[in-house]
Parts: C-alpha cells; structure tokens; sequence
C-alpha cells in the first residue's frame, strides 16, 4: 500500500461539485482508500491570469494502484467530469494531479511524481500543508512547511466557505 497525495483543482462549472464528485470518484476506485480531505480554498489562477478563479483542494490515499494506472484512472475521472484539454494551463472543469506517490520518485513520458511544479504553488503547498506539514518531499530533503514558507508565489489562497454562507465581499476578484 502506498500513501499517495492527489491536488485537485476547478474553475469551470459548480466548482466545488466536481471536486465532491472526484473524491467520491476516487474513493469508488478498486484498491482506493480516502484517508483524509484538505479545505477548500479559492485561489487566484496563475499562468494564463484571465480566467475564474479556482478551487484547490489535496486528499491523501491510501492505495495498491501502480502509479501509471492511477494516472489514467484519473485522467478518466476528470474527463467523466467535462475536462477538455485546449489551451495549456487554461480553464478547466477538473484537475487531478499526483503530487507524491509513496517515497517514490518517477519520470516517465506520462508521469513525473513529486509533481514538478508543486514547490511553485502556494494553491498546492497550503492544502497539503494542513494534511502533512512535517512530509519529507522525496528529492528536496525539505518538509512541506518549508517549501511552503519558502515558496516565492505570493498568489492569493482564501479558505472557501463550502455552500453554508456567501458573503458578498469575501473574495479578492
Ligand atoms: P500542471 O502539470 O502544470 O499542473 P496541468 O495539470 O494543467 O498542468 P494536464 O493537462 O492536466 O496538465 O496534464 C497533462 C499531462 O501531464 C497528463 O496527461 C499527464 O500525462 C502528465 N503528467 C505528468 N506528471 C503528472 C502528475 N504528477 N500528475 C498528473 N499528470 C501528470
Ligand atoms: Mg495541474
Ligand atoms: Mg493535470
């Protein structure tokens, strides 16, 4: 069994049903356990700017799933949920990313585990934070916390307030 960290994002559509629907997703996998669900935050886009604003969240697995066979799984998940691939880094209705798979490192055409743009993004860094923040990184010798303190990305990251309550001023955009 490996312990193994999956981002997920969405600025497309009701945001935060797809990402409840990819937990659920997820946890109906074969050899899949949920171990634990991060916040949600809303998180300002990076890269290509002139798009909605994102919902980020991390859960961490438990699974016997190889990592290329979990990559595919979810590259179905996210297309069950509309995900279409135009423009890089564009607006999307679901993102699945593995960020760590076990102490393992991996580099392959499909897959590079750690996840090499993780240590750049506080929408990253500040849910796995809540999960895990004295993690190893494997490759970087430095724990979570301290690629999050670290992190040059000063991006806004707000705590979202799932469905209960809008307030009209709470976000930054
Ligand atoms: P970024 O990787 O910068 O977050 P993205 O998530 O928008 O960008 P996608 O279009 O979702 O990129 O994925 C493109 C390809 O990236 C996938 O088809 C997959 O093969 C590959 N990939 C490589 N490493 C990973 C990883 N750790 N997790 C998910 N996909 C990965
Ligand atoms: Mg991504
Ligand atoms: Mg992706």
């Amino acid at each position: 069994m490996k312990r193994v960290f999956i981002a997920l994002g969405s600025n497309l559509g009701d945001r935060e049903t797809h990402l409840d629907g990819a937990v659920k997703a997820i946890s109906q996998l074969a050899g899949c356990r949920i171990v634990a669900r991060s916040p949600i935050y809303e998180t300002e886009p990076l890269g290509v700017v002139e798009q909605p604003p994102f919902l980020n969240a991390v859960i961490e697995i438990e699974t016997a799933i190889p990592a290329e066979t979990l990559l595919q799984q979810l590259l179905m998940i996210e297309k069950q949920h509309g995900r279409q691939r135009r423009e890089k880094w564009g607006p999307r209705t679901l993102d699945l990313d593995i960020l760590l798979f076990g102490d393992q490192m991996i580099r392959t055409e499909t897959l590079t585990v750690p996840h090499p743009r993780m240590a750049e993004r506080r929408f990253v860094l500040v849910p796995l934070a809540d999960l895990v923040p004295e993690l190893q990184v494997p490759g970087s010798k430095k724990t979570v916390a301290a690629l999050l303190q670290e992190c040059p990305d000063r991006s806004h990251v707000w705590r979202f307030n799932p469905r209960r309550i809008t307030w009209p001023n709470s976000s930054p955009y």
